[in-house]
């Protein structure tokens, strides 16, 4: 429907698609010098209209396809920013990670997804780890629903509580981790562990969350010490070995790094 570079369609999924993987690009070869989902020039294709009222947006190994929504759970899913990236960073970790799908290393690839959409979508409004909602999917609520968005980094289990939608499972905290065979071990739902560990290191170093703490994450995913069956308390104890090497194992990076695994029940 667009290439690169070709002008508006009549079709505003096309567009928005188009105009937030654009957003995603520049976020990561600005911030990161990552050229690309695969670093290395990868073209960004998307599929619009999945389906039929689709509720869900998924990267599938290739690229990232998006339901228009029912209208009663969720509308188009391409109006959100931070759906988007979320979905084109699951392809940056299939690449750099990978975490596999499943269980403590699925949330943690969920994490990851929710992190860098957060951070892409304050990024393009330039606002600072306070300033910002910490939501995932703002924009993508239906009419109705009641509710904020998706997911919240800040306070997980709070995003919606709704008749249709059911109410938001997220724990905060490993006090709460949720066993469950559903959602391939939970990987949407204590996911909400480590997105509260970033917000909490985000909040700590304040200012820009993709400047330091997001260089400690994007740094934690490209070690080549990361395993794809990594655990939770396996990977908040690379992200605190990560900042300890970029900004010193006596900074406050490093502290703040600690300090927020441990805010969640997680020791490095
Ligand atoms: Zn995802």
């Amino acid at each position: 429907m667009r290439r690169e570079g070709q002008g508006l369609t009549d079709d505003l999924a096309v567009d928005e698609a188009y105009d937030h993987f654009g957003t995603t690009w520049d976020f990561y070869f600005e911030v990161f010098a990552r050229n690309s989902i695969n670093n290395a020039g990868m073209s960004l294709d998307g599929v619009v209209h999945f389906g039929e009222g689709f509720d869900n947006a998924f990267w599938d190994g290739a690229q990232m396809v998006f339901g228009d929504g029912s209208g009663l759970r969720f509308t188009r899913l391409t109006r959100s920013l931070s759906v988007c990236a979320h979905e084109l960073s699951h392809g940056v970790v299939q690449f750099d990670g990978p975490l596999i799908y499943q269980g403590e290393s699925g949330a943690l690839n969920e994490h990851i997804a929710d992190a860098l959409g957060a951070m892409v979508d304050q990024w393009s409004k330039k606002q600072s780890a306070e300033e910002a909602d910490w939501l995932i999917g703002s924009e993508i609520l239906a009419p109705g629903v009641t509710g904020k968005a998706l997911r919240s980094m800040k306070a997980p289990g709070t995003a919606f509580d709704d008749d249709v939608l059911g109410r938001d499972q997220q724990p905060a905290h490993m006090d709460d981790f949720v066993r469950t065979a559903r959602d391939h071990g939970g990987v949407h739902i204590n996911s909400g562990i480590p997105n509260k560990a970033f917000y909490e290191i985000s909040i700590a170093l304040g200012g820009f969350s993709w400047e330091r703490a997001g260089r400690i994450l994007y740094t934690t995913l490209g070690n080549p010490q990361l395993r794809p069956t990594s655990t939770f308390r396996q990977f908040a104890r690379l992200n605190h070995r990560v900042a300890g090497q970029l900004y010193g194992p006596a900074g406050r990076e490093s502290a703040a790094v600690e300090a927020g695994w441990k805010a969640v029940g997680i020791q490095v």
